[in-house]
């Protein structure tokens, strides 16, 4: 009989202790904030409803909502990685699910950038340069005044035009780029930026694996592109009508924005792109600064060559 009973004690104890568990963790699950508002959004939902799903709040709790308890993917501390759950009713029942995160969305954007263009390398200074580090230097206000109005334009829906930094060489603008794809990652948009030479190598080189077409559809649909040192790649009659036309014809109608920095101003990179091996055509290269414009707005940043000791 003994070990009869003392299993029986031991089952109760351990039920008294489920028990005690029980009321505490219903207790923890509806004094949540979040999760009274949520309550307080249906109140159609029945306290058996409720009660029947516990289990459901209590896992919702206890996960970082869109990485706000998380500080990267790799970290992610969720049942799911890279997964943020969400509660609904439908039908007065609730219901538990889940949704990729923003770092997850953003971590897949940069694995897909990785595996299709191989040259989206940029010095470890630019890669962490902040909006904040651009010092007050008069001559580049300017510049940092538009990035901050593309910024703040940001939070309502990303704008349809980008900015065209002009300047000499050694200004900082790559710095410039840098420091906003740095802002834009802060706000889950991904930014594509690549070096203008390096951008005709990759499709050059594309060319013989007919990878071509989705390369180009990558920088075509890119959430915010950025062309580095437009002007300083070798000129290319088909480079300039067929990509890089196409590239910003697209941009242009569905409204995307494009950044570029260049040594030229938007007048003197016409007649840098007008003449090619072909000869001279300010037809075409026209055309390219007109969607140019349509995609960007010129600002002319001066200031002294950061890169002279
Ligand atoms: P540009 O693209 O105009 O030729 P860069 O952006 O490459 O110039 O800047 C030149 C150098 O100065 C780089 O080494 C860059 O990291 C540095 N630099 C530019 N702006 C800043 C800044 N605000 N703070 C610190 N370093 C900067
Ligand atoms: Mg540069």
């Amino acid at each position: 009989m003994k070990p009869v009973q003392s299993t029986l004690k031991k089952w109760m104890k351990e039920n008294e202790n489920f028990q005690e568990n029980y009321i505490k963790i219903k207790h923890e699950v509806l004094n949540d904030p979040e999760i009274k508002t949520f309550l307080s959004y249906h109140p159609q939902l029945s306290k058996k409803e409720i009660e029947k799903n516990l289990i459901k709040l209590y896992e919702y709790k206890t996960q970082s909502k869109q990485c706000e308890s998380c500080s990267s993917f790799s970290n992610c501390k969720n049942m799911l990685q890279g997964y943020s759950p969400i509660l609904y009713v439908e039908n007065n029942e609730l219901h538990l699910s889940y949704e990729k995160c923003h770092s997850r969305i953003y971590h897949e954007k940069q694995k897909e950038q990785q595996k299709l263009v191989q040259s989206l390398y940029m010095p470890k200074e630019i890669l962490e340069a902040t909006i904040s580090d651009i010092d007050s230097d008069p001559t580049r206000s300017n510049g940092v005044r538009e990035l901050l109005r593309f910024v703040e334009e940001t939070k309502s829906g990303i704008p349809k035009k980008g900015i065209y930094f002009s300047g000499p060489f050694g200004v900082g603008k790559t710095y410039f780029l840098g420091a906003l794809a740095n802002k834009l990652k802060e706000m889950h948009i991904s930014s594509t930026l690549i070096y203008m030479p390096e951008l005709v190598r990759e499709i050059k080189a594309s060319m013989k694996d007919d990878s071509i077409n989705e390369k180009i559809d990558f920088f075509k649909k890119a959430d915010v592109l950025m062309l580095d040192d437009i002007g300083a790649e070798m000129q290319s009659a088909w480079f300039r009508d067929e990509i890089l036309g196409s590239i910003l014809q697209y941009r242009m109608m569905e409204r995307l924005p494009v950044f570029f920095t260049s040594n030229y101003s938007l007048e003197q990179l016409e007649t840098q792109l007008a003449s090619t091996r072909g000869g001279i055509e300010t037809v075409k290269a026209g055309r390219i600064v007109e969607r140019i414009k349509q995609v960007s707005k010129e600002v002319e940043i001066y200031g002294k060559n950061r890169r002279e000791i």
